[in-house]
């Protein structure tokens, strides 16, 4: 051994007593239980935070990156980055550490070696690779001149990356402005293509379906079939998966309209469908459920 160097929670006495070492490394094990030389301290470091990409669109994308981890179910490494589901503000993100470790092999010798990246940049990469410093603020605004130029520029299908655990709101306004103008552009280029006649037709993509879908409109290139079911109480035509009755109180998921607020606590416990719940939660809730029940059997 040459030079003691200290290394926090180890004993690195000069007049070595074994038991002494042994002693101390026993009594600090606990406070470093995963210890473990590495060579490379960027490779067992913590990150100290992390790169999130997140989607306000409805499309789910997959980026092949070599660095990626291996993803079974996708046979690749891919980067996944979820659709956004109807509802809901944005996707569940895709998170990359603050630094990726890459391994890069030597110019001149051949050797292989490791180099951190920053996640910022592989975020980048991933949505825009033709603007490698960016991010959702340098994204420039859209023009029909280039729009085919584009190559894979994910801002305009709603991504971004953030270090932000949860995308604020400028963040999640930009990316939905990005969509909706996109969309927009899908729509009026598909509007062109079916004026030219066949041939145009037969540029008319799912994307351009997709947009036109997204904001629920009907054109003759998008014919949208909607199921409906009919209310059996009086007979109103709704959507197949419609909670409640729009013209009467028939109820299909109390559960779900509950939960969105269609329907309040008082009718499900008034139809007969919440009275047990009702009583647990009161009972868990306050000390005075005895008198509530009995004021919901008054109502009756
Ligand atoms: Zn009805």
């Amino acid at each position: 051994m040459g030079t003691p160097t200290t290394r926090p929670g180890l004993y690195h006495g000069t007049m070595d007593s074994q038991n002494a070492r042994r002693m101390s490394n026993a009594m600090m094990a606990p406070m470093n239980p995963e210890y473990v030389f590495m060579g490379n301290m960027n490779a067992a470091r913590e990150p100290q935070y992390y790169v999130r990409i997140f989607n306000v669109g409805d499309m789910e994308h997959k980026i092949e990156r070599p660095w990626v981890a291996f993803n079974p179910a996708a046979r690749a490494k891919i980067i996944l980055i979820p659709a956004c589901k109807p509802g809901e503000p944005y996707s569940k993100p895709f998170v990359i550490a603050d630094v990726v470790q890459q391994p890069k092999r030597h110019v001149t010798t051949g050797e292989m070696d490791t180099v951190g990246v920053d996640g910022k940049f592989l975020a980048q990469d991933a949505l825009n690779p033709e603007d490698p410093n960016g991010n959702w603020r340098t994204v420039r605004p859209m023009e029909a001149s280039r729009a085919m130029n584009e190559g894979t520029n994910l801002y305009r299908w709603g991504c971004f990356w953030t270090v932000n655990e949860t995308p604020s709101d400028e963040e999640v306004r930009a990316a939905c402005s990005q969509r909706d103008s996109y969309y927009n552009h899908l729509i009026e280029e598909a509007k062109l293509f079916w004026m030219a006649g066949d041939e145009g037709r037969k540029q008319i993509g799912n994307t351009h379906r997709r947009a036109a879908s997204f904001f629920g409109l009907e054109f003759e290139w998008n014919q949208i079939y909607r199921a409906t079911k009919e209310c059996p109480e009086c007979g109103t035509r709704l959507p197949i998966n419609a909670s409640i009755c729009s013209k009467c109180p028939m109820t299909f998921n109390w559960a779900q309209a509950l939960e969105r607020g269609v329907r309040t606590k008082a009718q499900a416990i008034e139809a007969g469908v919440w009275k047990g719940q009702a009583e647990e939660f009161s009972a868990e809730a306050e000390p005075s459920a005895p008198k509530s029940r009995r004021a919901a059997k008054k109502a009756d």
